[in-house]
């Protein structure tokens, strides 16, 4: 197995022995862009790509650069960083909202709470750019329900890798519009968006709900997430005394205040641990901004500067309620013990609708994500946490699992072939139409 076609330091040396520029959240890969630029229109975002492209210049969009492993980079070729392009605003429609590509999701939350409305599913981590996010599809506490974040999307501007400034959406060439959403900025990038957004509910109950047995938490958990009355539905794995680990569901219901949810007839049938549920009340914005606290302490403590060798997998339900455990006794991935989260949302395969988000077969599945930390300065631990993720990704396709593109693992073309399957050859296609130079979007190392 290669683990270093990307610029990952040799054995025994340390990450900061290649310095990077502009690093990403995974602090794995370093490249060297050959400069950075921060267009402030569409039209000089055109202008870079038209340009690039007949001189065959590798160009990236950067967000916010929540990246783990180099996809927003662009070794030898031009960084866009979009953050100048991070205007959000209303439109004629009541329930839409344009965002442009570099705005973070805390400002979109911003205008939309200003109105009362909220885009239906946001990812938990507000920080990530509007673009950054749509380009690899977005999970939320509500993709049960809704999907994924770009499942929202109504219509998006994008510049092509021939340098096309294109507006589509489903009705207009809804071909490049599909293959944009979740399409890992292939084959365009994104300038802004016009988002669908739902009332926003001025309060909503959460529901901690304690497990020590994996089976009853998953079957609790794909209950809540039938359940109409829930509209965020999520979970984690913790870890407990004795090398053991517990299970916690976070459920949340909308409320007004005057007439508040009936806890007892809601969580009737559950078999969590009564004696320590938590229920509270909070107020729609502050569920949003949940992780907000989490980021502060972290980058106090400075996991938030640490390598962040992160696993996302996507899992038929019915497998993952035993591989979950079986990934979390593994000697491997103790270090999820001390400074990780292991995350498992219950999802509906039928809500997640982007045609390039490829899932696993089946209509209960469950996102597992792994967020560990590597100590910082060992490139020794990092190899070890990359080759982890390798073997569990295999694992997981075993059981009829995918991965989830934001993943630090290690890709050759041929194992993003077998990802996309049947959607290989259509994709190609698209490539060859809207990138036919392939300067878009190389961190992937999807084209041979
Ligand atoms: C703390 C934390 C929590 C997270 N929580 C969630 C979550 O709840 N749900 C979830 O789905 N993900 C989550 N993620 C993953 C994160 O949302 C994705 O990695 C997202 O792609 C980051 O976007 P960015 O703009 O910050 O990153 P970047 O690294 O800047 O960009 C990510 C990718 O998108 C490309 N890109 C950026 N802008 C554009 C554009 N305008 N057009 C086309 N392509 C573009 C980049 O080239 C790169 O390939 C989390 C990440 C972190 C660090």
């Amino acid at each position: 197995m290669r683990l270093a076609s990307k610029r990952v330091p040799p054995p025994g040396t340390a990450l900061g022995d290649v310095t990077c520029p502009t690093p990403d959240f995974g602090h794995i890969v370093a490249s060297r862009p050959l400069d950075v630029r921060a267009p402030r229109t569409g039209d000089e975002l055109r202008d870079i790509v038209a340009v690039a492209g007949p001189q065959g210049v590798p160009v990236s969009a950067r967000g916010c650069g929540y990246s783990m492993y180099g996809q927003g980079q662009a070794e030898g070729g031009h960084l866009i960083d979009m953050r100048a392009l991070n205007a959000v605003h209303r439109t004629a429609d009541e329930r839409t909202l344009v965002a442009e590509a570099g705005a973070t999701w805390r400002d979109v939350v911003r205008a939309a709470l200003a109105e009362g409305l909220a885009p239906p599913v946001l990812p938990d981590h507000l920080g990530a750019s509007v673009g950054g996010t749509l380009s690899t599809g977005g999970f939320g506490a509500s993709s049960h329900r809704y999907g994924l974040v770009a499942d929202a999307v109504s219509e998006v501007e994008v510049v092509t890798g021939t340098g096309e400034q294109v507006t589509c959406s489903r009705r207009h060439r809804p071909d490049l519009f599909d293959t944009v959403l979740a399409g890992l900025g292939q084959c365009a990038l994104i300038v802004r968006a016009t988002l669908r957004l739902v009332p926003a509910p001025a309060l909503v109950r959460r529901y901690r709900l304690h497990y020590t047995l994996p089976g009853p938490y998953f079957a609790d958990q794909r209950r809540l997430a039938h359940h109409d009355h829930f509209t965020h539905v999520s979970g984690q794995a913790r870890p407990a005394l004795a090398g053991a680990w517990d299970y916690v569901i976070e459920a949340v219901t909308p409320h007004t205040g005057r007439l508040p949810p009936d806890d007892a007839a809601l969580t009737d049938g559950l078999r969590h641990d009564r004696d320590v549920e938590e229920i509270e009340d909070l107020s729609y914005a502050e569920f949003l901004h949940r992780m907000d606290r989490d980021e502060r302490i972290l980058r106090v403590t400075g996991e938030w500067e640490r390598p962040h060798p992160w696993l996302t997998l996507l899992v038929p339900e019915a497998a993952a309620v035993s591989f979950v455990p079986t990934i979390l006794a593994d000697s491997g991935q103790q270090g999820l013990r001390t400074c990780g989260t292991v995350q498992l949302r219950p999802l509906d395969s039928g809500r997640l609708r982007a045609p390039m988000l490829r899932k696993p077969a089946g209509e209960d599945l469950c996102l597992v994500s792994l967020m560990r930390t590597a100590p910082p300065a060992d490139a020794d631990a990092v190899r070890q946490a990359l080759a982890a993720n390798r073997e569990l990704y295999e694992r997981a396709r075993e059981l009829g699992g995918t991965l989830h593109a934001v993943s630090a693992v290690q890709m050759t073309p041929r194992d993003w072939q077998a990802h996309f399957g049947p959607a290989w050859e259509g994709f190609a296609r698209a490539k060859t139409q809207y990138d036919p130079h392939r300067i878009l979007t190389r961190g992937y190392d999807l084209w041979p």
